[in-house]
């Protein structure tokens, strides 16, 4: 299958007091046709910050280096004029509150309709009947009723359907979910999921899902990217990441959370400590503060990003060796 994106070495940094800090440092990852890459850590572990610098929706003051190729071009070096064009129509966005994204003043059709307007030379006829066909699709029931409708007139869940109706009109080639769930309540939650599954399927559609949860990751995911303080620690297959995991942080994250084969009296382990901040960041390996492996050699130099066979990739000075317990 054929490569849509490759982010190549990225780091974003942002100026507090007149220094420069990382909050993201050598990011690499590809995502294939109609692949689905999750992207996974803690609050505060570069995610979110990881996909702004891909599409260009930084603040001004953020320094991006490396390159974010798609269809040959690197995204970093287009014009704001080109990159307005790709975003919403080639590379579209959902994010965690539908709210925040959906303008409370328009009707729910116009908000649709103004994507493929931006994007295609349409009829007024064939954009509202791209529209309800949209709606119907993503499950809305009496689109013609909710197309003339406002946002405040929708559950969460609708409005995160209108989100994905929006993202998916221009039918791109990648989707960036940013905790597209999270602010929805599990029931619906599932429904949502298999709602995008579907219409990823359906329509050919790489997506990068940002997740905390490795529920999530499990029901979505094709390949994993594991990241910590700013750096993919882990990556690899859903099945490398879950059952042959290397990196300590993957580990602690897969032990925090419940499983339901185990016995109800047995404690999750939290992840002790936090993840540090961003002037604060640890000489060596960022994780050293809170893994239970460390070694001096942590503490002083960084390990690298290594192939540890299969195009299954850790960054631990532990992950070349045998005897990391599992
Ligand atoms: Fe832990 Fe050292 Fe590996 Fe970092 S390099 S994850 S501190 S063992």
């Amino acid at each position: 299958m054929a490569e849509v994106i490759r982010v190549d070495s990225i780091g974003v940094e942002f100026s507090i007091n007149q220094h420069y800090f990382h909050a993201v440092d050598d990011v690499s990852f590809h995502i294939h046709e109609g692949e689905t890459l999750g992207l996974v850590g803690e609050s505060g572990s570069g995610k979110s910050v990881t996909s702004l610098a891909i599409v260009r929706l930084l603040a001004k003051s953020a320094r991006v280096t490396g390159t974010v190729m798609y269809k040959g071009r690197n995204l970093l070096d287009m014009t704001v004029q080109e990159m307005r064009q790709i975003r919403g129509g080639e590379i579209s966005m959902i994010f965690q509150e539908p709210m925040t994204s959906l303008n409370p003043v328009y009707k729910i059709g116009a908000q649709i309709s103004e994507t493929l307007h931006l994007h295609q030379r349409l009829s007024k006829r064939e954009a509202h009947d791209q529209v309800l066909g949209m709606l119907k699709k993503v499950g809305i029931a009496r689109p013609e009723e909710i197309m003339n409708g406002y946002p405040y007139q929708l559950s969460g869940g609708m409005r995160q359907r209108v989100m994905i109706a929006i993202a998916m009109i221009c039918n791109p080639s990648l989707l960036i979910a940013d905790e597209p769930t999270t602010a929805l309540d599990v029931t619906i939650q599932a429904q949502i999921l298999r709602l995008m599954k579907e219409l990823s399927r359906d329509y050919g559609t790489s997506v990068l899902l940002i997740t905390h949860d490795l529920g999530v990751v499990a029901e979505m995911c094709d390949r994993v990217a594991v990241m910590y303080a700013g750096q993919i620690v882990e990556q690899g297959t859903v099945d490398d990441i879950f059952f042959a995991t290397h990196h300590p942080y993957t580990q602690g994250l897969l032990k925090a959370i419940p499983k339901i084969d185990v016995k109800i009296k047995e404690r999750l382990q939290p992840i002790d400590g936090n993840v540090p901040a961003i002037t604060r960041m640890p000489k060596g390996c960022r994780f050293s503060s809170r893994c239970p492996y460390v070694m001096e050699r942590c503490r002083s130099e960084a390990p690298a990003f290594v192939d540890i066979g299969e195009r299954h990739y850790s960054r631990c000075w532990l992950s070349a060796a045998e005897g990391l317990e599992k």
